[in-house]
C-alpha cells in the first residue's frame, strides 16, 4: 500500500495510472514492496558487497525460512526456471555451461505433461532446452511418462497448483497430471532432475520448500507473491542443484568468469537483501491478520454489488495460494444489458481506469476482483462504480 498521492508520480511523467483489482500480474507491476522491505532495500544503498558473497549468505538465510537445503535468489521465477533448464543440461562442467544455449552434445531436452504446458514454460525454453510433451490433454499415466525418457533427457518439469481437478483458473481448467510422487519416483529411477514451478503456492507456509523436501531438485517461486518487488524471485533446492543454477547465473558470470546465459538476468543488491526481508517477514507474519483484512476488503467490494437486477455477487472463499478471498460477480446480460466483457472494457475507460479479472473462456459472464492490490480506500471505489455501471 502507498502513501502518495494516487499515481502522481506517473501522472506527472505523462503516463496512466490505474486502480488494480486484479491482483499481482506482471502486466500492472506486479506488487508492491512492503514498507520494512523498502527500508531494508534503501540501507543496502550504503555499501557495496560481493554479490557471490552476498548470496550465499542470504541464500543460508532464505533455505532457513523455508526449510530447504540451500536457496539462489533470482530475477523472478522466470529467471529461476531459466537456470534451472541450464543447470540440468549444463551441471558444473564449464565448457557446456559457455555452450548454451547451444545444446549440441548435451543431454538437453526436458520433458513436459502436456496437460501442464502453462503460459510459462517458454521460461525454461531460454535455457536452450528443448521441451518434450508426454501424456495427453487431461492426464499422463506412469508408462507415458517412462516410454518418453530417452537418452537426450536431463529432466522433467513439474507444474504446481492446490487446485483440484476440474477448478477452472484464469483460461484453464484444471487437469488431472500424473503427481508429483510418481513423477519423483520414476526420475530418480532414471537419473533425470525434477523442477517445479511453484511460482504462486506460497500459503500455506508449509509449501515453501514442500516440493524439495519431497525429492524435487528444484522448487522455483515468484517474490512478487510475498511482499518483495516483482523483479525477484527464488529457486529452492538441494545443495547440488543450487550451486549449479548459481553457476549458470550472472555472479558464475562476474565472480567465476565463466561466461553462463543467466548474465542478462542480474539482481540488484537491493533486491536480494529486499527479498531476503521480505520472505522473512512472510514467514513470520501474522497471516490470520492478512487473511482478515483480505476479506473485509472483499467485504467492502461486494456491498455495493448485492441486490441488483441480473448480478449475482459474492465472495470467493479460498485462502489457498497468493491471492485470498475476493469477489466472483455474475452477469446476467439480458437483465443487465451490459456483458461482462462490455463492463471490463467501461471500467478501463473511466478517468481513473479500474481493471478487473475478464471473464475468461469457460466462465464468459463472470468478473473477479482481487483485493491484493487495492490501495486504502480503492474497494469501496470498486464496488461503487461497477454497480454504478451496472444499474
Ligand atoms: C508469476 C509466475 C511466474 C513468473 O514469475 P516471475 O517472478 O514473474 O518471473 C512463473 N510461474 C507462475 C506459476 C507464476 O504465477
Amino acid at each position: 500500500m502507498a502513501d502518495d498521492i494516487f499515481g502522481e508520480i506517473y501522472k506527472e511523467m505523462g503516463a496512466n495510472p490505474i486502480i488494480n483489482a486484479i491482483g499481482s500480474v506482471t502486466l500492472l507491476g506486479g506488487s508492491t514492496p512492503n514498507k520494512k522491505v523498502k527500508a531494508a532495500m534503501d540501507k543496502a544503498d550504503s555499501a557495496y558487497v560481493p554479490l557471490p558473497h552476498l548470496q550465499d549468505v542470504v541464500g543460508k538465510r532464505i533455505a532457513d525460512y523455508c526449510n530447504v537445503p540451500s536457496a539462489y535468489v533470482t530475477s523472478g521465477a522466470g529467471a529461476a526456471l531459466a537456470l534451472a533448464g541450464a543447470a540440468f543440461m549444463a551441471g558444473n562442467d564449464d565448457n557446456l555451461i559457455e555452450q548454451l544455449p547451444n545444446t549440441s552434445n548435451m543431454k538437453g531436452e526436458i520433458l513436459i505433461q502436456k496437460c501442464q504446458r502453462y503460459w510459462y514454460d517458454r521460461c525454461v525454453e531460454v535455457s536452450g532446452a528443448q521441451l518434450m510433451e508426454f501424456g495427453d490433454e487431461s492426464t499422463a499415466t506412469e508408462s507415458d511418462f517412462e516410454n518418453a525418457i530417452n537418452d537426450n533427457t536431463c529432466g522433467v518439469v513439474w507444474v504446481a497448483n492446490e487446485m483440484s481437478p476440474g477448478t477452472v483458473v484464469g483460461n484453464n481448467i484444471m487437469t488431472n497430471p500424473l503427481s508429483l510422487e510418481k513423477v519423483i519416483e520414476i526420475a530418480k529411477k532414471h537419473n533425470i532432475y525434477v523442477l517445479v514451478d511453484a511460482a504462486a503456492q506460497i500459503y500455506p507456509l508449509d509449501i515453501l520448500g514442500k516440493y524439495v523436501r519431497m525429492g524435487a531438485d528444484a522448487q522455483v517461486v515468484a517474490a512478487k507473491y510475498m511482499g518483495a518487488s516483482q523483479s525477484v524471485g527464488l529457486a529452492l533446492g538441494s545443495t547440488e542443484m543450487i550451486e549449479k543454477i548459481a553457476n549458470q547465473s550472472f555472479t558464475g558470470y562476474e565472480g567465476r568468469r565463466i561466461r553462463g546465459i543467466g548474465r542478462p538476468m542480474k539482481v540488484d543488491r537491493q533486491e536480494i537483501i529486499g527479498v531476503t526481508v521480505a520472505v522473512h517477514e512472510w514467514v513470520t507474519m501474522n497471516h490470520e491478520e492478512r487473511l482478515a483484512f483480505a476479506e473485509q476488503q472483499s467485504s467492502v467490494m461486494l456491498a455495493p454489488l448485492q441486490n441488483i437486477a441480473g448480478v449475482k455477487a459474492e465472495i470467493i472463499d479460498n485462502i489457498i495460494g497468493n491471492q485470498p478471498f475476493g469477489v466472483k460477480v455474475e452477469i446476467d446480460e439480458k437483465i443487465t444489458g451490459i456483458s461482462a466483457e462490455q463492463l471490463v472494457d467501461k471500467l478501463k475507460s473511466l478517468d481513473t481506469p479500474i481493471w478487473t479479472r475478464n471473464g475468461s473462456n469457460h466462465e464468459e459472464n463472470i468478473i473477479k476482483l482481487v483485493p491484493w492490490a487495492l490501495n486504502t480506500g480503492e474497494d469501496k471505489i470498486v464496488g461503487e462504480n461497477i454497480a454504478k455501471l451496472l444499474k
